[in-house]
């Protein structure tokens, strides 16, 4: 069962989450395979979308936010994109478009960053939105400040954290077809009763880099192995490493509140879309088949619509749908 623990360094300005994610990662990768029009995804993209799944449920679980987080890579190479959705309940969805044939092994750069067009998009929508507020979107493209391609996708969150945050941020992000593993280190924002005195605060900025338990606790952490954090147990884990500081757990979600696999496609929102398209559209479509049939990316579900249900789109204003939520497979 997929799990997922946060701690604390006791006394120190650092924090951390352990994940791992099993039933819902191969859950994902199932659906995938089981997908007649598209088959399992190949796998160096298994890889990167495992690395991705973890590390979207890191940051959703590293702040407090009322809505979807999602994780987004694009660019050029035959990777076009690769998503991943994450709710404030750790429910979550991954997919990837591949066009054309990859190598077993093609690195991040070869598949999305062929010419340093790739970019890394996190975006943050929220639950409630306001009239016109808009969701709040960072991006980050996929090289390094001295315009050097990054071949980590763990790099490219700590890129983003530094920047969108300004906190010291260490990623360590592993897949395989059974587990999707992370473990995230934090250094925590400088604020609380400690710097109530004007002299005293360091900003944010200036702290950057510059904590010694933070930098003792990471040097830690990065001597993890992917092999470790996709085989050891939480506590074996936390143990090989950090066995000479006081770490206190909180208690771990599990089970009920454990991140899982949930997609939140329904007839509806087909519905909805197909009414998007038009009824010009829709009508030249059934001219050329029987039947409007839209899959779901990332479940993989198959919606069904003959001429009679488009018909019956068009005919009811928007807004007065009757829900209906069961999917024709
Ligand atoms: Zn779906």
């Amino acid at each position: 069962m997929s799990e997922l623990h946060k701690f604390l360094f006791e006394g120190l300005p650092v924090r951390g989450i352990l994940l791992r994610l099993t039933d819902a990662w191969k859950e994902i990768l199932q659906r995938r395979a089981q997908n007649a029009e598209t088959g399992a995804y190949p796998q160096a993209v298994r890889q990167l979308l495992g690395e991705m799944t973890a590390g979207a449920v890191l940051m959703q679980a590293n702040i407090r936010f009322e809505g979807a987080l999602v994780l987004q890579i694009f660019g050029d190479g035959p990777l076009k994109l690769a998503v991943v959705e994450v709710q404030n309940d750790l429910s979550l969805r991954a997919t990837a478009k591949v066009v054309g044939t990859l190598d077993e092994t093609a690195s991040l750069s070869q598949m999305v960053n062929q010419n340093n067009q790739g970019k890394c998009a996190i975006t943050l929508d929220p639950l409630k939105r306001h009239p016109g507020q808009q969701p709040y979107q960072g991006v980050v493209p996929l090289f390094d400040d001295n315009k050097q391609p990054i071949d980590q996708f763990q790099k490219v969150i700590e890129h983003y954290m530094l920047q969108s945050e300004q906190l010291d941020t260490t990623l360590i992000l592993a897949a395989n077809d059974e587990v999707a593993a992370g473990l995230l280190i934090q250094r925590m924002p400088m604020q609380g009763q400690n710097n109530l005195s004007a002299h005293h605060v360091l900003r944010d900025e200036d702290a950057i880099g510059k904590n010694e338990d933070y930098r003792r606790i990471s040097i830690l952490a990065s001597s993890l192995t992917r092999e470790e954090l996709l085989s050891l147990d939480a506590n074996a884990l936390l143990h090989r490493l950090f066995w000479q500081e006081n770490v206190r757990r909180f208690e771990p979600q599990v089970e009920d509140t454990a991140p899982r696999f949930s997609c939140s496609c329904s007839r509806e929102r087909v519905s909805q879309m197909i009414r998007g398209l038009g009824q010009e559209e829709a009508q030249s479509i059934l001219q050329e088949r029987d039947n409007i049939e839209v899959g779901c990316d990332f479940c993989g579900l198959q919606y069904s619509f003959d001429p009679i249900d488009t018909d019956q789109i068009f005919s009811i204003p928007a807004g007065l749908q009757p829900p209906s939520t069961d999917a024709i497979q």
